[in-house]
């Protein structure tokens, strides 16, 4: 990761320590993890290097952009902790910090966000060609090509380009959503 320094990185995740300062390390949000095949430090350790100032740790990982917001470990921290909002303010300051690591996440994300503002759902070819197009990369694409041919063949996808057709109509009506997030978000 290299050029940001520990305390750089400490100063993004103030607001992350603040959320998990009551963890008593019992693991419980662990255990009810669905990702954690996926990560390679589990959300207790994530706590441990968050509460002792290992930031640079913490984000060699790429662990927390595994997090799929679900609530199980929220649900079940003893302490209360709401731990799923911590995961999300960690891929914020991933995002902030324009980490190398994390850049396709952001723009997934984003890429995922500006379909929904745009058409109150996501429209997938569009959302990924945007995401593809973002990546400034001609070779990623044909990584999924395999996978967007069999959901075109068994007609999970379809061209959508248009702004006719399968939103959910009241265009809008999402706008007022975002800019009070963006507002928050502040
Ligand atoms: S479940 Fe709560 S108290 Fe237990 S390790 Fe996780 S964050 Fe800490
Ligand atoms: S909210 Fe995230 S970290 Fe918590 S259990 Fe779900 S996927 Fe895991």
């Amino acid at each position: 990761m290299g050029l940001v320094s520990n305390e750089r990185l400490l100063a993004e995740v103030r607001d992350a320590k603040q959320m998990v300062q009551t963890c008593i390390q019992c693991g419980t949000c662990t255990a009810s993890c669905p990702n954690l095949d996926f990560m390679d430090i589990t959300p207790r350790h994530m706590w441990r290097l968050l509460l002792t100032d290992h930031a640079q740790a913490l984000f060699s990982s790429k662990s927390f952009a595994y997090c799929s917001a679900c609530y199980f470990c929220t649900l079940r921290c003893p302490r209360g902790l709401e731990l799923t909002h911590t995961m999300g303010l960690l891929k914020q300051a991933a995002s902030r910090l324009k980490l190398k690591q994390f850049q396709r996440s952001s723009l997934f994300y984003k890429a995922f966000l500006d379909s929904v503002e745009k058409h109150g759902r996501v429209r997938e070819m569009e959302f990924m060609t945007h995401y593809f197009v973002s990546m400034k990369n001609l070779v990623i694409p044909f990584g999924y090509a395999s996978l967007g041919l069999k959901l075109l063949a068994k007609g999970k996808i379809g061209p959508e380009f248009s702004s006719v057709g399968r939103g959910i109509g009241g265009k809008g009506k999402l706008e007022a959503m975002f800019k009070k997030v963006a507002q928050l978000e502040e």
